[in-house]
């Protein structure tokens, strides 16, 4: 089983050096960073399990940066506010925010934290984020592009699915029904391309410019993320 991931996102060292070991003697692995913008682009490019995010850092608010990664993600955030600042509470659980703390903590009880919302989102979500603009919600059977669900069939949810769990690996029409479909019958390959053009068709109504699939001709389709 491999290790829990938490995002620290704390301009205080202090702070963040209490959070990481408390982190640490839980059995978390974690990440500190000082700028928000560090902190979207680690979410971005690692797998993160939770980002605890304190709301005033010295490059762009906390407020920001949540609204920023809820565009691509649904990680749970943990903000850490200042004390008194009701206001705060109630902007951050608006924007996305699982959970909040007021300063000053104490760093187990915020660990005692992490492993409600954790235990809470393994049974939630079985969501991925695949690019900024793609997530793939397993439990609803619902693709998301540009933040906005796609109105997809089974089948077309079923080719993308696999189109996006391999970007760039260019699927042939055979190997993509022998993933979807079940009975051997119904698969003829127009099928494949006629799914595919609404599947591009559903896209451009999001993204009129959107160029995710690519045909490759004479050997079948594949998935490029932006
Ligand atoms: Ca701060």
């Amino acid at each position: 089983m491999s290790l829990k991931h938490i995002l620290v996102v704390e301009d205080e060292p202090s702070i963040a050096d209490n959070i990481t070991y408390a982190l640490k003697l839980d059995g978390f692995k974690s990440t500190w960073v000082v700028l928000g913008q560090e902190g979207v682009d680690v979410v971005q490019q690692e797998e993160v399990d939770l980002v605890i995010l304190d709301v005033g850092l010295p490059d762009i608010s906390g407020f920001e940066i949540c609204k920023n990664i809820r565009e691509f993600s649904d990680v749970p955030i943990i903000f850490l506010t200042a004390r008194g600042e009701e206001i705060d509470r109630v902007v951050g659980l608006e924007i996305g925010a699982d959970d909040y703390v007021v300063k000053p903590f104490s760093p187990r009880e915020l660990v005692a934290r992490v492993k409600v919302i954790l235990r809470r989102s393994n049974n939630q979500r079985v969501s991925k984020t695949i690019s900024k603009a793609f997530m793939i919600d397993e439990a609803k059977h619902q693709i998301k592009y540009c933040n906005t669900p796609l109105e997809l069939t089974a089948y077309e949810y079923g080719i993308l699915k696999v189109l996006l769990n391999q970007p760039e690996r260019i699927y042939s029409r055979e190997q993509l029904m022998e993933q979807i479909w079940s009975s051997p019958q119904e698969r003829f390959d127009r099928v494949i391309d006629t799914h595919i053009k609404t599947i591009r068709a559903k896209l451009r109504v999001i993204n009129h410019n959107d160029n995710s699939i690519t045909t490759h001709r004479g050997i079948g389709y594949s998935v490029k993320l932006r």
